[in-house]
């Protein structure tokens, strides 16, 4: 279907974009990669009367390593992601969720801060970033503030950016040594929203007892999960079969899926449960 008739805006920096954002009111929506956007408004699920497109913004193309953080800047695609040597080498949770969303072509336009910012808990990021206790940086008229991704996810389709701020950056602590993550998420077919994920993220010592873990589930609920329960029993233990095995049930009992096309809610259940398992399996090896 062809979008509802809209203006076009294409501003050169971030300060007139907010300015846009704050003329044309709640009726303007910021354009970034478009690969939700674009969709909505052909469905005629969303009628933006301005159409507010930050692609030629420059300065917000990088993904670096400063002050304790991976900075990875607004306008930053998926498809930079999965070709970078450094997510490769030190960020492989964050690979491994590039590389499963869409397919390249829409990897090559869409964005991991509209990832974020569309809300929608089918999306692949979000549990990552809560594994990895991301932060987003967000820029308004008042200047910039940093959100934790905890406090980010409000509800479906739903986050705590205000109509006129715009997300500029995702902060992610740079992990200690012996650190390793995974994602896994089974899909119907490639290119498909994820049945069901899982984003485990651990850091172990010598002797591989766990200091820290992050599990967080994609698909699972109205927003992306946190499983805060499996986190703490982790802390301190030894990734032994059994230990992973309880986490992944206290993810499979954090879960809130519901039954849809995709499968009824106790397929879904189980399948966290197993995903996560896996997933913690496979952060454990990369962290040894
Ligand atoms: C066929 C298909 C399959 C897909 N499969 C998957 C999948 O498996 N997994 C997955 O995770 N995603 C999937 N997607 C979604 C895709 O990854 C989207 O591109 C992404 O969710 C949104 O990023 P975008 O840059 O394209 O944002 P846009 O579509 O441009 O914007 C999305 C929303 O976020 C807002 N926004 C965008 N950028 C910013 C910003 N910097 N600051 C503030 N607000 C902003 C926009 O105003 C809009 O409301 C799929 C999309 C399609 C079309």
């Amino acid at each position: 279907m062809i979008p509802p008739a809209f203006e076009y805006l294409r501003p050169n920096t971030v300060p007139e974009a907010i300015a846009f954002l704050q003329q044309y009111g709640d009726d303007a929506k910021i354009l970034s990669g478009g690969q939700s956007l674009i969709p909505m408004m052909k469905f005629r699920l969303a009628r933006p009367s301005h159409l507010i497109d930050i692609n030629r913004i420059s300065g917000l193309s990088y993904i670096k390593e400063e002050g304790g953080y991976l900075k990875i800047g607004g306008l930053v695609r998926e498809a930079e992601l999965e070709d970078s040597p450094l997510i490769r080498q030190k960020y492989p949770i964050l690979f491994d969720t590039s590389r499963v969303i869409a397919d390249p072509q829409i990897r090559n336009r869409a964005t991991l801060a509209g990832n974020l910012a569309h809300g929608d808990p089918a999306n692949d990021h979000p549990a990552t970033m809560m594994a990895l206790g991301a932060k987003i940086v967000a820029a308004g008229p008042q200047g910039e503030r940093v959100i934790a991704v905890e406090s980010f996810f409000i509800t479906l389709f739903t986050t705590a950016l205000q109509h006129e701020e715009i997300v500029t950056e995702i902060r992610i602590p740079i992990p200690p040594a012996r650190s390793g993550g995974a994602y896994l998420k089974l899909e119907r077919k490639v290119g498909d929203f994820a049945t069901a994920a899982a984003a485990a993220q651990l850091t172990v010592d010598q002797e591989g007892t766990c200091q820290q873990a992050g599990i967080a589930l994609t698909n699972a609920g109205a927003v992306p999960i946190k499983v805060a329960k499996g986190e703490e029993f982790l802390q301190g233990k030894k990734l032994d079969d059994a230990n992973i095995t309880q986490a992944a049930q206290l993810a499979a009992e954090a879960a809130q899926p519901s039954s849809d096309l995709r499968g009824p809610e106790e397929y879904k259940r189980g399948l966290v449960k197993e995903l996560t398992r896996r997933a913690l399996a496979r952060a454990y090896e990369r962290a040894r």
